[in-house]
């Protein structure tokens, strides 16, 4: 949101497409695989993958460098992932020729974007710590923080794209995060845990914090219907992904997948952030191109 015009970049290629990133917030693998949303069939299929964070602002960082969660390969070296995942943006963008070394210094996808390739970049995002006042927004052309935190819906409807010139779409998706709830479900439903539900509130007006400030000492049973919640919610997000993909350019690569996992009382924990625990990395990836 700098102000660079687009009549000061470079013509994108004529096999440039239009890439959409879907960021499903706290989605853990398992929850993911369970709810075994239709849309997986129509893109691709499910891999399990790790994030590199564990909570959502350096995750969406990570993200932004064009690090989407990694497959954990044994006998690779480090260099040698990166520069293999950084040669798969090529393929998604449609731009063959694209160099990687234009990425440097500032390892900025959104940089490279719209300074070397000539995209558009854009982002709607449902978490508070994502607003469009953080550095991350910095390369966006737009960049727009959702007023409810958990309306993918809204998202679809406001889904733009252009004939001259392909966007870069990221969308963070808020229904899968705590307090896991569709949008048409009223807050005074949602579960009453105390110490999450103040603390969720203040999320909602902007506050950094997040649901891993909870206290831990829930009974199972509410960890257990929290997850069946985040479950069920991945299966209530099916079909707007089914509306979604309806909605894009022919030839539009999607990725969906999310930030980090979330933690049901393993081990004591719940939540995710300050947590050092295997299922908290652990997420869904699903690539394809409609
Ligand atoms: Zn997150």
């Amino acid at each position: 949101m700098d102000g660079l015009s687009v009549e000061q970049r470079p013509l994108p290629a004529p096999t440039a497409r239009d890439v959409v990133v879907i960021v499903l917030d706290s989605c853990r693998f398992d929850s993911f695989a369970e709810a075994a949303p239709s849309v997986v069939r129509r893109l691709g299929r499910l891999e399990k993958r790790y994030s590199y964070a564990t909570w959502t602002a350096p995750s969406h960082y990570n993200l932004l460098m064009g690090l989407l969660p990694h497959e954990s390969p044994r006998g690779v070296h480090a260099s040698t992932y990166y520069s293999r995942t950084f040669r798969m943006w090529s393929e998604r963008f449609g731009v063959p020729d694209m160099l990687w070394t234009d990425m440097v210094p500032h390892l900025w996808l959104p940089r490279l974007l719209r300074r070397e390739l000539g995209f558009l970049t854009r982002a709607m995002v449902s978490l508070p710590v994502l607003n469009e006042h953080t550095p991350l927004s910095g390369e966006f052309d737009s960049w727009m923080s959702m007023p409810t935190h958990n309306n993918f819906g809204a998202m679809v409807d406001a889904l733009t794209f252009d004939d001259a010139r392909p966007t870069f779409w990221l969308l963070n998706v808020g229904e899968t995060h705590y307090p896991y709830a569709p949008a048409h479900e009223p807050a005074s439903e949602w579960p009453r845990i105390h110490g999450v539900h103040g603390v969720f509130q203040r999320l909602s007006s902007g506050g950094l914090v997040h649901a891993s400030e909870a206290p831990r000492s829930f009974s199972q049973d509410r960890l257990d219907a929290l997850r069946r919640r985040q479950v069920d919610v991945v299966r209530h997000l099916d079909p707007l992904l089914h509306q979604l993909l309806d909605r894009l350019p022919p030839g539009t690569r999607v990725i969906l997948t999310a930030d980090h996992g979330e933690l049901f009382g393993e081990a004591g924990f719940f939540g995710h952030g300050p947590i050092h625990h295997e299922k908290v990395l652990e997420v869904p990836f699903v690539e394809g191109q409609v």
